[in-house]
């Protein structure tokens, strides 16, 4: 294994990588995986059949905070197409545009990816039952990764989720407990069974950041190492956004490409705090108002990765936006035309796509890809009041 020591992304304090914690005891910001890159660009220098090798997930392996890589819990995650849209080119006026399709992993989205690591990082621990706070995606990838390890999971949801939405989980075989009135209890609850019953805690932490990240290395691999102008993400805790900025400075580190892309991130209207810090310069400050959306997957009110958004973002000279429900619904429906059914969250993307080069951020002759994050299939409610309205 590469990974040398845990880094708190705030305050700087250090812990070993083989250390439990979840987040920094110091500050309580999120930690970040540090790595020996002199060792991972060795391993990679002339190494023609790895890069031969067909882009998935742990061809990246040394990337990845895993001890042995014969105990990998896996169901095939990552590996997913990217898919270049022309006619949508031609009707945004760009000339390369492609879709990095997530929705394509074993459970429908891109979470998968952080589940495989962090329930991997699960067994290394020893653990024997998992918890996790969600009302949707997460909580149906960390099921089905769980049971794959043969872990109890426990998912712990706010009073009124929706029944639709945990029956994945419930699939999986996971405990279903409610638990508060808020994503935000529920989440304390989570974090309060993990420090005093033992449970090991899976979510937006940094072992999911490492599996995240190799979205972004399967972009350049498949680009085959040539690095696009712009890489558009949408941001609900904004943990993605975040994973995919530090993979892509770590193949810079190692040689394996020279520049880096622009960043973008969009909100859903209504739910856009680091949209508003990012404007005003102010922190990232919870939103107070409940918002009607029609992208529930990144409806979050205090995104815990808001602040590493904004430093990537400000980093890589991107950009980062707010769409309406109206222009998400219209971007999945042209998505729908070139062939890719996507769930409304991950429709954001092209609506600020389509956004930036109206007003110009994105030149006619870039080269941009838009990652959807989740399956069509995943919120069927919304699209059949589109289709029937
Ligand atoms: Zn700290």
């Amino acid at each position: 294994m590469f990974a040398s020591k845990l880094v708190c992304t705030k305050c700087g304090e250090e812990y070993s990588s083989a250390c439990g914690v979840y987040k920094c005891r110091k500050c309580g910001s999120p930690l970040d995986v540090r790595y020996h890159y002199e060792d991972i660009a060795e391993v990679i220098q002339d190494n023609d059949p790895w890069f031969r090798e067909h882009p998935h997930m742990w061809k990246y392996w040394m990337f990845l905070p895993v001890s042995n890589l014969r105990k990998v819990v896996t169901l095939n995650e990552g590996g997913t197409r990217l898919y270049r849209v022309k006619r949508l080119e031609e009707k945004l006026g760009i000339s390369m545009l492609y879709v990095k399709n997530e929705g394509e992993n074993p459970t429908g989205a891109f979470k998968d990816r952080g589940s495989s690591v962090e329930i991997t990082k699960a067994l290394e621990f020893h653990a024997r039952r998992v918890i996790v706070a969600s009302t949707g995606n997460m909580a149906a990838s960390i099921s089905a990764y769980g049971a794959k390890a043969g872990l109890d999971v426990t998912i712990v949801v706010p009073e009124g989720t929706p029944e639709g939405k945990l029956l994945q989980a419930r699939m999986y075989g996971a405990k279903v407990e409610v638990f508060g009135k808020t994503y935000d209890e529920a989440l304390a609850e989570a974090e309060r069974r993990a420090t005093e019953e033992g449970y090991y805690l899976t979510g937006n932490y940094h072992f999911r950041v490492e599996g995240q990240k190799t979205t972004g290395f399967e972009i350049i691999d498949q680009l085959h190492f040539k690095v696009p102008d712009w890489i558009i993400v949408p941001i609900g805790a904004g943990t993605h956004l975040r994973a995919i900025w530090k993979g892509l400075k770590e193949f810079q580190r190692v040689g394996l490409i020279d520049e880096l892309p622009r960043i973008a991130g969009v909100q859903i209207e209504g739910y856009d705090a680091i949209v508003r810090a990012w404007e005003t310069g102010k922190p990232v400050e919870r939103i107070t108002e409940k918002v009607p959306t029609i992208a529930s997957a990144i409806a979050v009110k205090k995104p815990v990765d808001g602040e590493n958004v904004i430093r990537a973002v400000r980093e890589s000279d991107g950009h980062l936006g707010t769409v309406t429900n109206e222009e998400t619904l219209k971007a999945g429906m042209l998505l729908g035309r070139e062939g890719l059914f996507v769930e409304p969250s991950s429709a954001t993307a092209l609506a600020l796509a389509r956004k930036m080069r109206e007003e110009g951020i994105i030149e006619s002759g870039d080269s941009v890809v838009v990652v959807a994050t989740g399956h069509g299939l995943k919120d069927t409610d919304t699209w059949n009041r589109v289709i029937q309205s």
